[in-house]
């Protein structure tokens, strides 16, 4: 089915991105009622003459996406729905149910399994979803959850990654770089505690950070704002996998190239101070730390007062020809230094 499937090769080479490319070649929809099947943050289904249907689903592994040592158990419920839910706010949808199925070995209490719910629960009430279903199964060596999620956008109001358009302007959502500098310090905690268990994890202060890790929230508030500032975004994708991924994936579907700059990128004070502490670069990990869950759209530039000042979202950049690439224009627009895709890739990890 694959280009080269007859030698074998690693899957690291194709990488995340290639794989899904390659399946987006080998199955084309054929359906009717399918508008958009895979390359989008979702499916998309005609539901009548005035809406869609909107469809996504991810999966969490214990060990690669979470680690049981610094994760409770409800905040992992919550975010495994919470991070879905960011999929349709980046289709300018409202989500409205989902499935959840769970595979889990025998370490896990019946309590673990009520600490699980209870995060989905009150991350389903939080965003108006119901569950419908899901299953359940048992697993060797730990926990699986995969989430899909069911939401619905009116035609007329339906954002894609492929609309962004020459000069076009990039906005951010919130502010980036805090869930993985919050990852950081829990790792930094785990080693403390590994090595010693009698000492209490020194989490004190970085609350902020620590939520944007373990308790993320989906942007389901920006539709409603967007409709308040009379702007209609010409693309849109949720931050997932880091925003240099994101403007990667942005830039292929739309065929355009971006410049953002690097003094213009919304960083935490807390986020910031954070990363110094640990020799991090704040920079470095605004654009390549994941799991933020904001929202990178693009406005034509004639809606630039519309957002101007707005304290939700920030211009960080706008949209160049394709040639010139994706580039981040340094602090005092010293350098021009190409931004390379580093979000997250699922075969280049090392377990
Ligand atoms: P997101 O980060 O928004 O969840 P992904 O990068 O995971 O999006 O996926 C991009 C697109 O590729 C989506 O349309 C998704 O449904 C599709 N996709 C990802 N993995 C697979 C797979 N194993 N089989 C089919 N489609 C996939
Ligand atoms: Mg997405």
């Amino acid at each position: 089915m694959f280009e080269n499937a007859n030698k074998l090769n690693p899957l690291s080479q194709l990488g995340e991105f290639g794989l899904i490319g390659e399946l987006e070649k080998a199955f084309p929809t054929t359906q009717s009622g399918i508008v958009m099947g895979i390359g989008d943050d979702a499916a998309v289904f005609e539901k009548d003459t005035e809406n869609y249907w909107l469809l996504s689903t991810d999966m969490l592994v214990e060990g690669i996406h979470f680690d049981l040592i610094y994760t409770p158990l409800k905040h992992l419920g919550y975010k495994a729905i919470a991070s879905n839910v960011s999929d349709i706010a980046a289709m300018n949808g409202i989500p409205k149910a989902v499935t959840v199925s769970l595979a889990l070995s025998s370490k896990y209490t019946i309590e673990a399994t009520e600490a699980l719910y209870e995060g989905i629960q009150l991350a389903c009430q939080k965003y108006g979803l119901d569950l419908v279903g899901g299953d359940t199964s048992s697993s060797k060596h730990g926990m699986m959850l995969s989430v899909t999620v069911v939401g619905e956008v009116a035609k007329n109001d339906i954002v894609y990654r492929n609309k962004a358009a020459l000069s076009d302007l990039v906005v951010l959502t919130g502010d980036l770089g805090g869930a993985y500098v919050g990852l950081q310090i829990l790792e930094r905690e785990k080693s403390v505690f590994m090595a010693n268990s009698g000492i209490q994890p020194d989490l004190e202060g970085y609350d902020y950070i620590l939520e944007r890790q373990l308790k993320p929230e989906a942007r389901t508030d920006i539709k409603k704002l967007l409709v308040q500032l009379g702007v209609k975004p010409t693309a849109m994708i949720d931050v997932s996998d880091g925003l240099s991924s994101e403007l990667h994936h942005l830039a292929k579907r739309s065929g355009v190239g971006f410049t953002i700059y690097e003094e213009k990128l919304p960083i935490d004070q807390l986020t910031y101070d954070t990363a110094r502490m640990l020799n991090l670069d704040p920079t470095i990990c605004a654009l390549h730390g994941g799991e933020d869950y904001e929202l990178l759209f693009t406005i034509p530039v004639t809606d630039f007062e519309k957002v101007k000042g707005n304290p939700s979202m920030s211009v960080i950049g706008y949209c160049s020809e394709a040639v010139s690439g994706i580039n981040l224009i340094t602090r005092g627009e010293t350098a021009v230094v190409p931004i390379v895709a580093q979000g997250w890739n699922t075969f280049n990890n090392p377990q």
